[in-house]
């Protein structure tokens, strides 16, 4: 029985079941106990693989894309190059490694990366030796002036909440406590009014699951209070339809295996799907210029990913198969290559990002 679990049954006891999205941010950020605090394990001896871990491909992609990008925006000199939740560092290691094809834009560039896990920092301190870096924990807290902000798998750590849809109206799932162990069940009284559903599911039928991630619309405005200030540009990738659809996307993995997210806090990762339109209406209710979403295979593939592979298979015959099959792992329809999406926000008045046609 873990620690977190012992702490969140006595939490409950005291003062009730707790939202979903409450449950998650004890059983991620708890300083303690907490995932990020513990054990994030990433990789293939950990919970689980992202793009940037599958291949070298994925990181430099977005390398050129932010070198392209850089110039979309007047070509800064410093410009931040800022990354959410950079996991082991490895997409910023390829992503920088691509810039060195353009002088100019390297000398320019001024990293920084926001964490919240102190285990990662130390992680992508070793990943990036020799690069200079600056630490952040929060992109407000990154010093200002034109930005290039890039994240992979970061939007989906955001907590959630979710609600049903009863013959009563909408009610909340909550975590409480049943025979002495962690339980999800519905608060009694249904919702007063419908205000927080999506517009998109008000009136889906009953049974129907409504996830929202209540912290979603400040990180937006926070996003575009600097889109604002100066010309920048922010690349997401994430898991997630384009459009807003009702089901519970709450999962836990742990050693590449979903897990019940009530049964292990702070010893397995817990996300959710990315709401992509909700990003998209945010942004633009913000005066950002949204790009996307679009599927991340049609996205690599109109940055070169097809061509990418075929030079580096040339250059290592022996890995040639391994390349074909993250290849596909990363731009196949029914992987991760339709599974993700990519959203670009930017400053208004900018030429459209690359990729995205
Ligand atoms: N981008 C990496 C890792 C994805 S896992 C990759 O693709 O491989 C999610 C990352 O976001 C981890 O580094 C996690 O510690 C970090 N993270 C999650 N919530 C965060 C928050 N609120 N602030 C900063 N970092 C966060």
């Amino acid at each position: 029985m873990s620690a977190l679990k012992d702490e969140l049954i006595a939490l409950i006891a005291q003062n009730g079941p707790l939202t979903i999205a409450q449950f998650m941010n004890v059983a991620l950020n708890d300083p303690r106990h907490g995932y990020y605090a513990t054990r994030p394990a990433l990789g293939a001896e950990g919970d689980f693989i992202t793009a940037p871990e599958t291949s070298q491909m994925f990181g430099e992609l977005v390398g050129l894309w932010c070198a392209q990008s850089w110039l979309d925006i007047g070509a800064p000199n410093p410009v931040n190059l800022i990354e959410l939740g950079p996991g082991r560092g490895v997409m910023m290691k390829d992503a920088l490694r691509a810039a060195k094809a353009l002088d100019a834009y390297r000398d320019a560039l001024a990293v920084t990366l926001v964490e919240a896990s102190a285990p990662l920092i130390q992680e992508q301190a070793r990943a990036l030796a020799g690069h200079q870096i600056a630490w952040a924990p929060t992109l407000e807290a990154v010093r200002e002036g034109p930005s290039l902000i890039i994240a992979n798998e970061f939007l989906d750590c955001m907590p959630i909440r979710q609600f049903v849809r009863t013959q009563k109206g909408w009610r909340e799932k909550v975590v409480g406590v049943r025979d002495g162990a962690l339980a999800f069940g519905l608060v009694t009284d249904p919702l007063p009014h419908d205000e927080i559903i999506p517009a998109a599911l008000k009136s889906a039928p009953e049974g129907a699951i409504a996830e929202i991630a209540p912290a979603l619309p400040s990180f937006i405005q926070t996003l575009a209070a600097r889109l604002h200030a100066q010309p920048s540009r922010a690349l997401f990738f994430d898991y997630g339809a384009a459009e807003t659809t009702s089901g519970d996307s709450f999962q836990a993995l742990r050693r590449h295996a979903s897990a019940d997210p009530l049964d292990a806090p702070g010893e397995a990762d817990l996300t959710a799907h990315v709401d992509f339109a909700e990003v998209k209406r945010l942004g633009e209710a913000c005066g950002l210029s949204v790009a996307g979403p679009i599927s991340q295979g049609a996205w690599l593939k109109a940055l070169g990913i097809e061509t990418r592979a075929a030079a580096l298979r040339k250059a290592q015959p022996d890995k040639a198969e391994m390349i074909t099959r993250q290849l596909a792992r990363l731009t196949a329809p029914d992987q991760m290559g339709g599974l993700f999406q990519a959203i670009c926000l930017s400053s208004p008045g900018l030429p459209a990002p690359i990729g995205f046609a």
